[in-house]
């Protein structure tokens, strides 16, 4: 039996990989469930967007799972937990693979679990919806809108990430104006996951229980269904508005999301040069300008249109947003979040990013300080939203990287002087600072879920085996 259990530890410091007898034994034991083990394709997959991040590209270069395995319902997951326990191979799951910071990349071979067939929208009421992990975010709007309810918050991947992905993975994104970040309490409702425990079993996460699950990467339990409050829907519109110099912009997106009476969806702040990428809008976008991103209900469009005019601002583009099923218009969400580095990213290689939470009630003091200090080499986006009952900014920096050491350095300076990063270029949850929801019960959520240790090993440093 020995053979089919891990091997010794990876000298690249990984985890320990499953035997290839380990592997071979667990594909006969799979049944009918479908799977995937041409290296080119597994290799394909086992990526998301960790090369963002010139260090991350370095340390995952070449990882990746031994096969693609493809559930079709729950029962199917639990069959892959119950053989994968049984020969200690580690699961990996992957939703849409769009996460930034190698979340999803097998640092210890085994199965790469792709959730995205199961997918169902279970059901929907007033203010509520229950979904299977793998259903896409546009999928859940497309059938949700008609009825009136919309998701509250969804990450600018909409069109690609799934909800069990962005609960496990995700933090925040369009509609956090309103309603804050997936963290806050009430913004999931509850989660159903399966464990690896000798016998797996699908248990259920209810109000604060889902912290212990929230934002861990996957290490301690595959989500298979996710329920979710859900927000009043609205007619959406689209606007660009320029700016002549930046601290306007900034107080103007300040007011505009303290306007109680304007609602609002999304509210980007995003300094010159970064517009300059923004190849498909260049006609609305005026050289040299700093520009606001904004979504807003119709029906508050006059008093918007009155904040621009008070503010000095100039609306180049207003338009409806796209329905999510016309896919022949690319919605203006995609050039906010952390879309403003890739479109940065299509035109120029060599930059990177940083992300930093400002802190309520200072933001725009320290947004400016920082402005001023780094100029073009941390190019400034802000994203407004809703923080500890404030509207405060976090932001997505466009960075022109030089060294490491020069990028350590500039994070430094911010956390020196008051904001918080949440480092991209780390795969270790505990690493990335104010993004951990509950370090503590995570941890001790693991021991219970997974203790063994299979679950995306390698990614929850505090985790050791117990003895
Ligand atoms: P994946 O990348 O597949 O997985 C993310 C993590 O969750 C991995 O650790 C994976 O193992 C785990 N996981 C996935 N499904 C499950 C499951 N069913 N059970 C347990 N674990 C699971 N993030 C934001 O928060 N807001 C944004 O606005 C935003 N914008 C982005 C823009 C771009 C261009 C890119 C590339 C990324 C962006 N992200 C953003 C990051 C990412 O898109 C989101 O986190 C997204 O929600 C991830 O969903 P996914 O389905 O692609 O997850």
């Amino acid at each position: 039996m020995t053979s089919n259990l891990a091997t010794a530890q990876d000298p690249t410091g990984s985890p320990p990989r499953p035997s290839p007898a380990a592997i071979v034994a667990l594909k006969a034991a799979l049944g009918d469930i479908p799977f995937v083990d041409d290296p080119a394709v597994v290799r394909l997959r086992s990526r998301d967007f960790f090369w963002y991040s010139p260090i991350l590209k370095e340390e995952l270069r070449g990882k990746a799972a031994d096969l693609v395995v493809m559930p079709r319902h729950e029962a199917d997951i639990l069959h892959v937990a119950r053989e994968c326990t049984a020969r200690r191979i580690p699961i990996v799951v992957r939703g849409g693979g769009t996460g930034n910071y190698g979340q999803m990349v097998p640092l210890a071979g085994g199965v790469l679990l792709d959730v995205s067939g199961i997918n169902r929208v279970l059901w929907l009421k007033p203010g509520l919806g229950r979904f299977e992990a793998g259903a896409k975010l546009i999928d859940i709007d497309i059938t949700a809108v008609p009825t009136g309810w919309e998701l509250r918050m969804h990450p600018s991947t909409k069109r690609t990430a799934t909800i069990g992905g962005f609960v496990a993975g995700g933090a925040a994104g369009v509609g956090s104006i309103r309603y804050g970040q997936l963290r806050d309490r009430g913004s999931v409702a509850a989660l159903r996951l399966v464990t690896m425990e000798d016998t797996p079993r699908a248990i259920e996460l209810r109000g604060d229980e889902v912290r212990s699950a929230l934002h861990a990467y996957g290490t301690n339990g595959i989500i298979t269904e996710v329920e979710m409050p859900l927000a009043p829907t609205w007619p959406w519109t689209e606007a660009i508005i320029a700016f002549d110099d930046f601290m306007t912009a900034a107080r103007f997106a300040q007011a505009l999301g303290e306007s109680a009476g304007i609602v609002s969806k999304l509210v980007t702040l995003i300094a010159w040069p970064i517009p300059s990428y923004f190849k498909p809008l260049r006609e609305f976008l005026p050289d040299g300008r700093t520009i606001v991103i904004a979504m807003i209900a119709v029906p508050s469009l006059e008093p918007f249109h009155s904040l621009v005019k008070e503010s000095a601002g100039t609306i180049t583009l207003e338009r409806p947003t796209p329905a999510d099923d016309d896919p022949s218009v690319i919605p203006l969400y995609e050039y906010t979040w952390n879309h403003s580095t890739l479109q940065v990213l299509k035109i120029d290689r060599t930059v990177t990013y940083l992300q930093s939470i400002f802190v309520p009630g200072r933001n725009l003091e320290q947004v400016e300080h920082m402005y001023g200090k780094f100029g073009d080499e941390v190019m400034l986006h802000c994203e407004f939203q809703r923080r500890q009952g404030r509207v405060s900014c976090s932001a997505l920096q466009v960075v022109r990287f030089s060294t490491a050491e020069r990028l350590r350095e500039i994070i430094r300076y911010h956390e020196e002087n008051g904001v918080r990063i949440s480092n991209p270029h780390t795969y270790i949850l505990e690493d990335k600072g104010p993004k951990i929801v509950d370090g503590d019960h995570q941890l001790a959520f693991k021991h219970l879920a997974d203790p063994y240790g299979l679950m995306n090993p390698g990614k929850m440093s505090r985790w050791v085996p117990a003895p």
